[in-house]
């Protein structure tokens, strides 16, 4: 008798690269990998047996959802790619029996005020903070606001609606852009929670990293610290370049871990994937957020890693297969040579219409991939409306330092051409493309 396969449940709600690379890692381990997604559509599933399809936006339902379509079949583990599929994939986890995080805690880290607040609860370092409606404006004078500030919506992502103000005026325009984008026809759609507040925090100068680490039954393993080479001082904050290993001093880099653990502890993060970003200054590290999913999908593959057994490195996915399976192999560690992305930043809001420079730039020494993946034609709209990249550049050399040099060359090679959308002829059409601009 052979020994049945184990069965893994993936929650996504996007599909492409990173699943993928699961589905690589799933056939290598012999593993049987379901979907719960709101993307059935999309799957290229022939026997369209291997998906169940759910709204992310119901977690609670969702879950149940899940129940119902696995009835009776033994399931071994989940995994989240992304803040919404999270929820749902821990109420799924804890009707099924499965160790995972606590819906409550999962739920704590997809708003941005509960978050502060269990951070300053727990005795981390946070910035003041408040939480306004967005109607009508706040006025800051009133309110006993100071500069500089930051302005975000409490549950978007990846920067989007992300503002710095520095005076009452930038305070003001701040926030009428934060209400129209929470009022977009696009942004309503996603039904998120909390969409009809902002909240706004003190500005905290210094460096900015990013974690990503590994939580088993409570116990954080930090996986890479990743520096962020570039200002981020705002206006806006779309990220950039990512470089690790990290170059701060060793003493930094232990600090930054233990308020890793702190925060995840705080939230009660106890299992699976984490990413995690932090700033330090003189006063020390300050979380900012903390999330329970791996780094976003083409990102990942800046991570490779070693397991002792094998020649070729592994993928952060089949690294987060094995530890949520309890296969051997989830403590491997990070390769040698030092890794970055860029997230290529988008300079203006318009229509892409064309992208010069590829092969050159694939062609610098240390860069390993180039994927632009807006698409001809397509409108993109630059921070802080926007929330995708114009692509990414991957680099890999011996020290972080040739990394970040090999990712700005490669960039520089680039050029985008970003045309106006062409104005709408019809006055009440332009009324409505305007919105998110
Ligand atoms: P999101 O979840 O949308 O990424 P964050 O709250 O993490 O939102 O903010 C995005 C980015 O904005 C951060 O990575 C950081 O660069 C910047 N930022 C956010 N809040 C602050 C703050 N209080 N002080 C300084 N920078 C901030």
């Amino acid at each position: 008798m052979t020994t049945p396969s184990k069965r893994l449940l993936l929650f996504t709600g996007k599909l492409g690269y990173q699943t993928r690379s699961f589905e690589e890692s799933a056939l290598k381990l012999g593993v049987e990998l379901v979907y719960v997604t709101d993307r059935c559509h999309q799957l290229e599933d022939p026997w369209g047996d291997r998906a169940i399809a759910v709204h992310f936006e119901n977690p609670e339902v969702a879950a149940y959802t899940v129940m119902e379509s696995l009835r009776g079949q033994n399931v071994d583990g989940v995994l989240a790619l992304g803040d919404r599929p999270a929820v749902a994939a821990a109420y799924a986890a804890r009707g099924l029996g499965i160790s995972y995080n606590h819906p409550a805690a999962v739920e704590a880290c997809r708003n941005k005020l509960r978050m502060r607040e269990i951070f300053r609860d727990a005795g981390l370092r946070v910035p003041w903070f408040r939480n306004f409606p967005i109607h009508p404006t706040p006025e800051p004078s009133l309110l006993g606001i100071s500069y500089p500030c930051v302005l975000k919506p409490l549950s978007l992502s990846a920067s989007q609606g992300v503002m710095r103000a520095n005076s009452r005026e930038e305070f003001l325009t701040a926030a009428a852009r934060v209400r129209r984008l929470l009022e977009s026809p696009e942004i309503r759609s996603t039904r998120e929670l909390n969409l009809d507040q902002m909240l706004v925090e003190g500005y905290i100068p210094g460096r900015e990293v990013a974690v990503e680490g590994l939580v088993s039954d409570g116990t954080l393993r930090v996986l890479a610290i990743f520096d962020k080479p570039d200002p981020l001082e705002g206006p806006y904050f779309e990220e950039t370049i990512y470089v690790t290993p990290s170059r701060l001093l060793d003493a930094e880099q232990h600090a930054i871990e233990q308020c890793a653990r702190d925060a995840a502890r705080a939230l009660g993060i106890s299992q699976g994937p984490i990413h995690a970003e932090f700033r330090i200054n003189k006063d020390g590290v300050w979380p900012l957020e903390l999330a329970p999913r791996p780094i976003g999908g083409l990102c990942a593959r800046a991570l490779r890693f070693f397991l002792g057994s094998e020649k070729e490195p592994i993928g952060l996915e089949e690294l987060l297969m094995r530890h949520a399976l309890e296969f051997p192999g989830s403590d491997s560690q990070r390769e040698q040579f030092a890794a970055g992305v860029m997230m290529i930043p988008v300079p203006k809001s318009g229509v892409l219409e064309a992208v010069t420079g590829e092969d050159a730039a694939r062609a610098v020494p240390g860069v390993t991939d180039l994927l632009v993946t807006a698409r001809l034609h397509d409108y993109i709209a630059a921070w802080p409306e926007g929330s995708s990249y114009l692509g990414f550049l991957f680099a890999r050399a011996n020290d972080p330092e040739e990394v970040e040099q090999a990712i700005r060359k490669a960039h520089e090679k680039l050029a985008f051409t970003i045309a106006p959308r062409l104005p709408v002829e019809h006055p009440a059409a332009r009324r409505m493309t305007s919105e998110g601009n």
